[in-house]
């Protein structure tokens, strides 16, 4: 009887340090996630892509794209698909 309470002890331990194994590995991986996320995103919001008309530069997010090109406005897309670049 003494045997089994002992056993059921040491169970009780064992999965109380794995829980506790496992919170602080969770933790652990999630600063690390949270660290490697915080420079993609940073570094994706920088990006930066010229307008295939006009060279100016501007946020991706905010540029108009066209199959591999990208514009500052709609205006320079008409521009370039109906011209070409500009000399
Ligand atoms: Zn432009």
């Amino acid at each position: 009887m003494s045997l089994l309470i002992i056993r059921l002890l040491v169970f009780v331990v064992l999965f109380w340090a794995g829980l506790r194994l496992y919170r602080m590995y969770r933790q652990w991986k999630l600063s690390q996630d949270n660290h490697d996320d915080g420079q993609p995103a940073e570094r994706e919001a920088q990006n930066m892509v010229r307008c295939a008309y006009c060279d100016l530069h501007l946020p991706e997010n905010d540029a108009i794209r066209h199959e591999a090109l990208h514009f500052c406005c709609q205006e320079h897309q008409q521009h370039f698909l109906d011209e070409g670049p500009r000399k």
